[in-house]
């Protein structure tokens, strides 16, 4: 099954729902970065975060970055992504990993450590970006973006992100959803969700089961009266290339670039999300001069 979220609204105004499945793009990201499971979870998770955060976005030429910061081994975890359901990420140690908890659960927590920051920097085409920044809750990162929306737009969110891994360590199953709660809901309402959400499996669990993006939103949301807005693929994708490589070889100035040449003749430049290697001859290079 293809990857693919699903953006609803419930009719009476109470709340706004996301919901996708990542399975595919989080193991593309998997065999990219050769993470190890505990990595592939955490990373996974960002990813479908960092996509669900992507489709809210207006623009087609919007950009949004996640980047969590915590204090555990894994490093700082990057996320890019627009609103066509595109998404890259890349971790600082991706082969970093930690034992399982007591309950024999992945501990992305630890991994990702407990204390750091969580920030959403969203480029909207506009002189400055937009930043949202919060305190890491608990490493988890479903938990940590929910407080970062409650913190930097005092958006109540109930959010949920699940990567399940195979026994060949490979992604079995991924996904995750965004329940926002606008302002016409009430607290009754508030706790029929949170009970839904305690009575319901894992939402790692009901994708491996096979329940799509609408299934979930009805097993969540079943009581309320959800219209679907719109359906988008989602994909592992990079948009690098050699053009925006030499982009950054120019900014990097002439000194530089004159180093380069001298020292070693040539430049290899490999994008850190897709691990594309990018050649540049003394010839290139010259040419990059001429453009400085
Ligand atoms: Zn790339």
């Amino acid at each position: 099954m293809k990857d693919y979220l699903i953006r609803g609204i419930d009719r009476l105004g109470r709340l706004r729902v996301f919901a996708a499945t990542t399975t595919n793009l989080v193991e593309h990201a998997r065999v990219t970065h050769n993470t190890s499971p505990t990595a592939t979870a955490a990373l996974g998770r960002a990813l479908t975060a960092g996509v669900i955060m992507g489709s809210m976005m207006k623009n087609e030429k919007d950009i949004l970055t996640l980047k969590i910061s915590g204090d555990g081994p894994i490093g700082t975890i990057l996320v890019v992504s627009d609103n066509k359901g595109n998404v890259k990420g890349v971790v600082d140690h991706p082969s970093a990993d930690v034992p399982s908890r007591s309950d024999g659960k992945l501990d992305v927590g630890r991994l990702v450590g407990r204390n750091g920051v969580v920030a959403s920097i969203m480029d909207l085409g506009l002189r400055e970006p937009y930043v949202g920044q919060s305190s890491l809750v608990s490493g988890e990162i479903a938990e940590d973006i929910a407080n970062l929306y409650l913190v930097s737009e005092q958006q109540p969110s109930a959010i949920a992100l699940g990567v399940l891994i195979d026994k060949d360590i490979s992604c079995k199953a991924a996904g995750g959803y965004f329940i926002q709660l606008l302002p016409g809901i009430d607290d009754q309402d508030i706790e029929k969700i949170e009970e839904r959400i305690k009575a319901s499996l894992p939402i790692s669990t009901m994708i491996e089961q096979g329940l799509t993006p609408e299934d979930i939103i009805m097993e969540l949301l079943g009581d309320f009266d959800i219209e679907i807005l719109n359906k988008m693929d989602l994909n592992y994708n990079c948009n690098c290339s050699r053009d925006k490589i030499r982009k950054v070889l120019i900014s990097l100035g002439r000194e530089e670039i004159e180093d380069i040449i001298e020292e070693d003749g040539k430049a290899e430049v490999v994008c850190h999300f897709c691990n594309t290697k990018y050649q540049f001859n003394k010839e290139d290079l010259a040419k990059i001069l001429v453009d400085i």
